[in-house]
């Protein structure tokens, strides 16, 4: 059992904000060993800028504050990570048009119409060494334990933590860091960093 209301979902990516902003300079780190070095930068920016919108608005329901949070992302965060998470969070509000709270079993298969998104809108796919090595086995996980909202969010946070230190053996085949072909491999995907943070700020806010 369980829900989350829109405002959990606010405490959610206000908590994200913060995490990503406390995380700035290992995600910068992470991002110069196969990437230009700005994924941290990116992605406090972006969601400093999400919590600065979420201050200022009324959300009557889940795609509209999910609009916000998705048209935010694309437009202030300069880097790929931008559109591949403002699409997330926009399809993830339009797979569940009208709802104004979500059980695990709708925020499942909103958070797969989010990662669909990413997929086709990166042409990528698990297994390419990006935040999708996160994502997808963290959907599996939360999915096995959806009778529970909150044992569903922490076992989908360990899944995605788990997914995060997997990466470091791939070779990158999407995004910057497949410019290094090999020499990506023995790193860690910052994307996939970022995203087992969203899971840890989901753990703190809504899977208690
Ligand atoms: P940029 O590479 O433009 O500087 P960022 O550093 O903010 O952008 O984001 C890099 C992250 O974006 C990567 O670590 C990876 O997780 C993710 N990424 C890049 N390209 C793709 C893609 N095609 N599909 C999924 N994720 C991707
Ligand atoms: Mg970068
Ligand atoms: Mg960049």
């Amino acid at each position: 059992g369980g829900t989350v209301s829109i405002a959990d979902l606010v405490a959610w990516l206000e908590r994200a904000s913060e995490l990503l902003t406390e995380h700035v300079t290992e995600l910068n780190d992470l991002d110069s060993a196969i990437g230009d070095g700005d994924h941290g930068t990116n992605m406090k920016r972006g969601f400093a800028a999400v919590s600065e919108a979420l201050g200022s608005g009324e959300f009557g329901t889940v795609d509209e504050l999910m609009k916000k949070v998705g048209s935010t992302l694309v437009s202030r965060v300069g880097g790929a990570s931008g559109p591949l998470y403002g699409t997330f969070f926009l399809r993830l509000g339009t797979s569940q048009k009208g709802a104004t709270e979500l059980d695990a079993y709708s925020l499942q298969s909103a958070m797969q119409a989010g990662v669909e998104g990413i997929e086709q809108r990166g042409k990528s796919m698990i297994g390419q060494k990006t935040m999708l090595d996160a994502w997808v086995p963290a959907l599996d996980a939360f999915q096995r334990a959806a009778d529970s909202l909150p044992l569903a969010v922490q076992a989908g946070a360990g899944a995605a933590a788990q997914g995060r230190d997997d990466t470091a053996p791939l070779e990158a085949k999407k995004g910057r860091a497949s410019y290094l072909g090999e020499r990506s491999i023995g790193h860690i995907d910052p994307g996939a960093a970022s995203t087992a943070l969203l899971w840890q700020a989901a753990v703190e806010t809504i899977g208690t």
